[in-house]
């Protein structure tokens, strides 16, 4: 009684209405004409900001007219998208109407809002637990675009996460932070799916590369640490291990882990993967903070994590991030037939980014990814070592807007490259 609605033509003795997606009847005995309709048709609420749960079957109120009139009920428990919280009361869209509910008789849950474009901060020392929370609001913002899996754990029980940016069927693989001391190559792997995701919804090019087509054709698993464990080290030092004493002592009663490169028990991630894993030189033969490849192949679990991963997918490419030196490796006991396809690749990386292509050996020392994913998958795959060369430590943080600027296209770059050269590898 007292609320005015539209009707959408008269049916004789009745009024014909709309009534969210149905129509119905109401007599016109019991109505007089409005002087004035307030409301404003409305669909769905397309806020998306959240939702609320009905403690009791809750009223809900037209406020068009002077006074609050009922029209509708959202029984107990039910959970309705919100509109807006609006002091004591809730904004909702229901049946093509504003209505109000009254706060006492629901109870709210409100999105965190993320703000796309400029979730990740890569300009400080960027930790696991950053990671974590970025991934998460990344897939949040961009729902439709990003997924996250978990591909495994680490050696202390943390999560190994891959993150897939883009809709398309051909697919490539970039990953970072295998040794522990080169975690800058998170950042930059973080940027990257927070840069081209913006891109895609804002349909932007990124270095000339028009980021939301080519994502359509073709999607990005980022890997972005491989070893947790080993970065948490050398960024928090020994309190984050689980055995404290265990890596104080590998580290020769050291509390300074820059140079760690290894995981948590002394095995280089690097040199765990089964492609000449048996000559694999400058070997320690114990776990140590470098450059042991631990008792047999694929014994870490986070190298076995990426070993499964790889070989659940398709990857038409796979790059693998390092740090220090501007260079690039391209080649392990590549067949002659293949080196034409993964020179010209390199190339287009090493024009992008200025670093050297690094000449191929007739003797490699493997046990790499890229060697073992060039081996066996007979797939280009290539390992950039980002910034100047800084020895046995961190690549300062000050050093990555200028890493951004030399890599930002080649995630993208490579997934357009994928998808041309689709059918022939
Ligand atoms: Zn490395």
């Amino acid at each position: 009684k007292g609320q005015t609605y539209p009707r959408i033509r008269d049916y004789g003795n009745w009024h014909e209405i709309q009534f969210g997606s149905k129509k119905g009847y109401i007599h016109k005995l019991s109505t007089v004409p409005a002087i004035k309709f307030g409301q404003k048709k409305v669909g769905q609420s397309k806020t998306n900001i959240g939702t609320f749960v009905a403690l009791k079957n809750a009223v809900i109120y037209d406020n068009s007219g002077k006074k609050l009139v009922p029209f509708a009920t959202i029984s107990k428990n039910i959970e309705y998208p919100i509109e807006v919280p609006y002091g004591n009361w809730v904004k909702i869209h229901i049946a093509n109407r504003v209505g109000y509910v009254h706060k006492s008789d629901v109870k709210v849950s409100l999105k965190k809002q993320a703000k796309p474009g400029n979730l990740v901060n890569p300009n400080q020392v960027y930790t696991y637990e950053e990671m974590v929370r970025d991934i998460s609001e990344l897939e949040k913002a961009y729902p439709n675009l990003i997924s996250k899996r978990i591909i495994g754990q680490s050696v202390d029980g943390r999560n190994i996460y891959a993150v897939k940016l883009g809709k398309g069927k051909t697919e490539i693989m970039i990953n970072g932070s295998h040794h522990a001391r080169e975690y800058i190559t998170t950042n930059l792997l973080m940027e990257m799916i927070d840069v081209y995701a913006y891109a895609y919804s804002k349909n932007l090019r990124v270095d000339g590369y028009p980021v939301r087509s080519i994502l359509n054709n073709a999607s990005i698993w980022f890997v972005p640490m491989v070893n947790p464990d080993g970065v948490t080290l050398v960024q928090k030092g020994h309190r984050s291990a689980k055995n404290p004493a265990y890596v104080l002592k590998l580290n020769g009663g050291s509390t300074n882990f820059a140079a760690w490169k290894a995981n948590i028990r002394g095995v280089d991630l690097n040199r765990q993967y089964p492609a000449d894993w048996y000559r694999i030189a400058g070997n320690t033969g114990r776990p140590s903070p470098q450059n042991y490849k631990g008792p047999r192949p694929l014994n870490e679990p986070e190298a076995k994590a990426m070993v499964n991963f790889t070989l659940s997918r398709n990857f038409k490419t796979a790059v693998s991030y390092h740090s220090s030196g501007e260079i690039i490796y391209w080649h392990f006991n590549t067949p002659k037939q293949h080196e034409v396809r993964d020179r010209k690749i390199a190339s287009m990386i090493a024009s992008k980014t200025g670093y050297r292509l690094v000449p191929p050996s007739n003797n490699p020392s493997g046990g790499g990814f890229t060697d073992w994913f060039i081996s066996t998958q007979k797939k280009p795959a290539f390992t950039p070592e980002v910034a100047p060369y800084v020895g046995n430590r961190p690549v300062p943080i000050s050093y990555f807007p200028s890493i951004w600027k030399k890599n930002q296209a080649i995630g993208i770059m490579l997934a357009d490259e994928a998808y041309k050269n689709r059918n022939t590898r």
